[in-house]
């Protein structure tokens, strides 16, 4: 079976140097919030032209801290879509406040702007709760629409979060997903585009406050040199606390590793987007439709995801052929029995319903040499004449 993310071929590239870090920070003995984590977090934030990053334990956490840290919570409505990962929901309900799912374009799987437009307003007349925030899904790597979203959420006076943990280092116009939201936050979890080995996520921002209190709420809710301003505390401020915050610090070691794993990450996104590209020149006469990216855009690529009307049996043929795959997502989550008794805008999910159906993710890695990839398209277009049969 080939692989569908081929984590091996990463660590051959980087094996030594990797090795060299993993086992400096042994030596190190600074296990948690050793001099890793600041040199990484300082790093991230250039790459990714914020003034601040602020690592954490997950994708999810970042989210979390970012909606703690804005104060929203019971009352609240959070605009997002449903056809995601459950995380950009989860994070929501999770701090008490009300997810509202927007259906997204059929073509880009990115929130819709008039249909989140349409689900604000709706709320607002409802009076019920109150429309605070949006999050935005770089899904499958590639940029939503940000300055679209970005003018619905002035008008409205919500805030635009970017939950970027597919799509951290894609661009829209040359400029990343933070250029017009609050924050992005992004998960280190090993099958993403910037993956460490383990757990882990980062929220970046321009805002110097929020970057203050997300640091603050990661470590138990800490005193901050900004909580503190004139006044002294004579012991570590690490035991004054100024919130309630909670556990989510990223491991040293795998600050060691997104360090020499960030060094080769635009080389990667590069990589992704040649193989993207040959991709879908050689597989578009042989599916529904291969993927869009957003005019403008540069997509990350954490999958190459096409349509096609035969997706369970295409999926099936290609497994015979070994050929992985996967559905990403096949229940949206206004679907989902945890989330079903949450809010839908008024113009309903037709795109997100009819993309659950169709939609297969082939392998995709910037490592996926062009014998595999010929290995890929050979498959599909083998499920043509196939299909064609059965279908007789
Ligand atoms: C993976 C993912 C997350 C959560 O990241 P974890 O590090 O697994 O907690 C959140 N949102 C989206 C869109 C994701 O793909």
């Amino acid at each position: 079976m080939l692989a569908f993310v081929d984590l091996h071929a990463q660590r051959r590239r980087i094996g030594d140097r990797m090795t060299s870090a993993v086992l400096e920070v042994l030596e190190g003995a600074s296990y948690i919030m050793g001099p890793q984590v600041k040199a990484f977090e300082q790093q991230l934030a250039e790459f990714g032209g914020a003034r601040h990053a602020i690592s954490c334990a997950n994708g999810t956490d970042a989210i979390v801290l970012v909606l703690r840290a804005l104060k929203i919570g019971p009352g609240d409505a959070v605009f997002c879509p449903s056809f995601t990962f459950s995380a950009t929901a989860e994070v929501v309900a999770l701090v008490g406040a009300t997810p509202v799912f927007v259906d997204v374009d059929p073509a880009t799987y990115t929130m819709e702007p008039s249909h989140l437009q349409a689900a604000i307003e709706e709320m607002a007349k409802e009076a019920r709760l109150v429309p605070r925030a949006i999050i935005a899904v770089d899904l499958f790597g590639q940029p939503a629409d940000y300055p679209a979203l970005e003018a619905v959420a002035l008008a409205h006076g919500l805030v635009l979060i970017s939950d970027s943990a597919q799509g951290f280092g894609c661009q829209l116009n040359d400029r990343q997903p933070l250029a017009h939201a609050i924050a992005t936050t992004t998960s280190f979890f090993p099958a993403k585009p910037l993956g460490c080995y383990g757990d882990g996520g980062a929220v970046l921002t321009n805002d110097e406050a929020l970057a203050d209190r997300i640091d603050s709420l990661r470590v138990h809710g800490k005193a901050t040199k900004r909580d503190l301003g004139e006044r002294t505390f004579d012991h570590d401020p690490k035991y004054l606390n100024m919130r309630v915050g909670t556990n989510s610090r990223l491991d040293t070691m795998q600050a060691a590793v997104l360090i020499e794993k960030l060094r080769i990450f635009a080389d990667e996104i590069d990589a992704r987007n040649r193989i993207a590209a040959r991709y879908s020149e050689l597989l578009a006469p042989h599916v529904d439709r291969v993927p869009k990216v957003i005019s403008g855009g540069v997509s990350t690529w954490a999958q190459y995801t096409i349509e096609h009307q035969e997706r369970d049996r295409l999926s099936a043929h290609l497994k015979a052929h070994g050929i992985p795959t996967a559905v990403y997502y096949p229940v949206p989550l206004h679907q989902q029995p945890a989330y079903a008794e949450y809010p839908v805008g008024p113009r309903g999910m037709a795109n997100t319903e009819a993309a659950a159906l169709k939609v297969l993710s082939l392998p995709m890695h910037p490592y996926l040499l062009e014998a595999d990839q010929d290995a890929v398209i050979g498959a599909v277009a083998s499920f043509d004449g196939a299909g064609a049969e059965k279908r007789a």
